[in-house]
């Protein structure tokens, strides 16, 4: 007989004892499955939540657990499903009892029948996905591995159990599952799977959008997103998802005039703001900034290609993309939006950098400026070294100008100093288009630099516009 791999040393967690306790109770075979088992055999940190599968019933085995432990957490019984889950010192505990599933053309959801530990493992969708610790007395932490997935562990590889094509067309969010696993862990693909996943790709329409933005999410939020995006290409999953971004790609080539590629642009984008920020609406905003491109591009012998408006443009397709995808229409979206619309400004200041132009930066950015600072840092993409110095330079001029713009003049947060009503009060007046064209005025001032941002100062400047409109001062 084969010898046994034994894991006790992941099972220390004082839950473990309890559920082996309820299962000698119930005299049920009981393992823990899944994440938990694959993730401590990467070493990646302490679980979440925890999968535990039984032969015969999870929410019998949840149950009796509950009653064991000190604090009888409650059971949160999902009776469709045959699942159950209860919650122990932050941990997530989900029961599951051991199933077998066939599936049928149209739909994700299988039929679904109660089997052995190794039906269960056949149903999971990757092999080191399918790795199972023993939570039994007489076999403790033994491994169950019937697709040798410490293997593919080792040698960094996501493989099917079963036959691909069958895997990915039975249920295909595990093709976005496949991908996130690649891009989160740093795997490869095994081609058997790589050619299934293209053969299926317009399965991916039966998955609702939620599911496939929680799977897109994870890509976005790993060390290297292109390596996701990059896979969701090749697969032709990208296509269907975000044909707005797949439109960037390619070279078009006029008379010997070629602009850059901007899918791979983009892709170079997110990864560089992924250095920078864990923040995942900073690395939509990157991966949408150039979105706007492919409607605007336009050729001319004068001056060659031009995407005039894209950043406009690009920025009302954030909102038909974050609809259609059924992503939050939030502040998060208009914060991207904004990055979006603003995402040129800051490079056209680095050739030259004037005072009132970068408060006018400042002014239109506001509590955002160091987020569309991060991002137009990402921007640059250049092979050239010595323009990548340079760039990078004058963007730290433009930090440094920003900086000190700000603590002379406070216009992040900009209130103007002179209020409608004031106006209205000093000059005696209804409500009336000079109001408005005064208070405009004083901020132009303000931006210019002009007069300082003061009450004192913009006061007396308001005096002196009355002036020019010819009003009156109240008697
Ligand atoms: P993470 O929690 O980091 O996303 P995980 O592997 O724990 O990773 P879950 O979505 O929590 O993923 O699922 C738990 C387990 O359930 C997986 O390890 C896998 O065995 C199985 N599983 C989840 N989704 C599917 C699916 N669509 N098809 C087959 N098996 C699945
Ligand atoms: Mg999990």
């Amino acid at each position: 007989m084969e010898e046994r791999k034994n894991y006790k040393e992941a099972l220390k967690a004082p839950i473990f004892e309890y559920i082996t306790q309820a299962a000698e109770e119930l005299n049920l075979n009981t393992y823990v499955i899944g994440g938990f088992v694959r993730d401590f055999i990467l070493k990646r940190g302490n679980a979440k939540d925890i999968d535990v599968v039984a032969v015969g019933s999870g929410i019998d085995l949840a149950k009796k657990v509950a009653s064991l432990l000190p604090n009888k957490p409650k059971v949160q019984v999902f009776k469709t499903y045959g699942t159950a889950m209860l919650r122990f010192q932050e941990v997530e505990i989900e029961f599951v009892g051991a199933r077998k599933e066939s599936y049928t053309e149209d739909s994700r959801n299988p039929k679904v029948e109660s089997g052995s530990l190794e039906d269960d493992q056949n149903r999971r969708d990757f092999t080191i996905n399918a790795l199972a610790l023993s939570l039994n007395k007489n076999n403790f932490g033994d491994l169950l591995d019937p697709f040798d997935g410490i293997k593919d562990l080792e040698s960094k590889i996501i493989r099917t159990p079963l036959d691909p094509d069958i895997t990915y067309s039975d249920d295909p969010l595990r093709m976005m599952r496949a991908i996130r696993f690649a891009t989160q862990l740093g795997f490869t693909i095994e081609q058997n799977s790589l050619d299934a996943i293209t053969k299926n790709a317009e399965r991916i329409d039966i998955i609702t959008k939620e599911r496939i933005i929680v799977e897109i999410n994870k890509i976005m939020l790993s060390p290297v997103p292109s390596l996701g995006f990059k896979l969701l290409y090749k697969t032709l999953l990208l296509q269907r998802i975000m044909p707005e971004l797949t439109a960037l790609h390619g070279v078009e080539d006029v008379e010997g005039q070629k602009h850059k590629d901007n899918f791979y642009h983009t892709l170079e984008v997110v990864d560089n703001i992924s250095e920078n920020t864990e923040d995942l609406w900073l690395r939509w905003a990157a991966l949408l900034h150039d979105i706007g491109k492919a409607p605007t591009k336009k050729f001319s012998k004068k001056v060659g290609w031009t995407f005039h408006g894209h950043e406009f443009v690009g920025s009302k397709m954030v909102y038909k993309l974050f609809k259609r995808l059924r992503m939050p229409l939030n502040h998060k979206m208009k914060l991207v939006q904004k990055l979006v619309l603003l995402s040129s400004r800051p490079i056209v200041l680095a050739q030259e950098v004037t005072d009132s132009a970068v408060r006018r930066l400042v002014f239109d950015a506001g509590e955002d400026i160091d987020s569309l600072m991060l991002l137009c840092e990402a921007d640059i993409t250049t092979k050239n070294p010595k323009k990548f110095k340079k760039y990078h330079n004058n963007f730290k001029i433009v930090r440094e100008k920003i900086k000190e713009v700000e603590e002379r003049d406070r216009i992040r947060n900009f209130q103007p100093p002179i209020s409608g009503e004031l106006i209205m009060e000093t000059f005696d007046l209804k409500p009336c288009r000079e109001i408005g064209l005064i208070k405009d005025r004083i901020k132009e001032a303000i931006l210019e630099g002009e007069i300082p941002n003061e009450y004192e100062k913009a006061y007396h400047f308001m005096l002196e516009l009355g002036k020019e409109y010819n009003l009156e001062l109240k008697k």
